[in-house]
């Protein structure tokens, strides 16, 4: 059965899922890659409909998979699908260019992170809906890290107690994450630091681990593996 989405909610999904996937080795675009029988982008999607504030999803897909991505999403939610760009910032900004008028709230929601759960979603809009105008999940960071040079010789220990490591969705004031992308110069892996560039204050809430994001094969066993335990 398709999901309704809330038409009072006040916020906006994008799902950037127009990457090639080389990482996961040779095949369909990643977000289109087979989860349990089902492609990830469909894991992603089915997930922020189920989050209450959710008024709007918007999917950039690759551009030759437009038509097979509105049929294999009709059945999980009312999406806008848009052709993605070169890059992954391209594709946010055609995601964002479609959103109508009416959510204030946009998050930004790599469909790579295909079992992120509803109440992520809902934690990261109520922080931008208390007044802070970016927002991301972040997890600590367990393994020590070292800076290296090019020859993969150690130039030092970064303190980990002040690294995270960042998540999606990354949630903004509709206006900020517009003005960052209008003022956008370099592509950015990363919405928040186009949002850093323009000086706007970013905070952080608490990640979850079932967010991670599907990249390497290992990643996708993981994800089957954590789909059979109920996630
Ligand atoms: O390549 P990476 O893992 O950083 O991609 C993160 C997300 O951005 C994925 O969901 C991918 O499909 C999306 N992406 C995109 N357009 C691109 C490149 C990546 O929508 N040109």
């Amino acid at each position: 059965m398709t999901a309704q989405l809330n038409p009072h909610g006040d916020v906006a999904v994008l799902v950037p899922a127009a990457g090639a996937g080389v990482r996961l080795g040779p095949g369909a675009p990643k977000a289109l890659r087979p989860l349990a029988g089902e492609p990830l982008l469909v894991h992603a999607v089915r997930r922020i409909a189920a989050a209450p504030s959710v008024h709007t999803i918007v999917v950039a897909a690759p551009a030759a998979d437009i038509g097979s991505v509105r049929a294999m999403l009709a059945p999980v939610a009312p999406v806008t699908v848009v052709p993605g760009g070169a890059e992954r910032q391209a594709s946010v900004a055609a995601a964002l260019a479609a959103v109508p008028a009416g959510p204030e709230i946009v998050l930004v929601h790599d469909a790579a992170r295909a079992l992120t759960p509803p109440e992520l979603v809902e934690s990261v809009a109520a922080a931008v809906r208390a007044g802070h105008d970016a927002v991301i999940p972040v997890l600590p960071v367990v393994d020590t890290v070292k800076e290296v040079d090019a020859g993969e010789r150690v130039l030092g220990t970064v303190d980990r107690s002040a690294l995270r490591a960042v998540q999606t969705p990354q949630g903004f004031r509709r206006s900020v994450l517009t003005a960052a992308h209008e003022a956008a110069g370099d592509p950015l892996t990363d919405d928040a630091g186009l949002v850093e560039k323009q000086g706007v204050p970013v905070v952080c809430v608490p990640g979850s681990e079932l967010a991670l994001k599907i990249t390497r094969p290992f990643d996708l066993a993981l994800a089957e593996h954590l789909l059979t335990a109920g996630a």
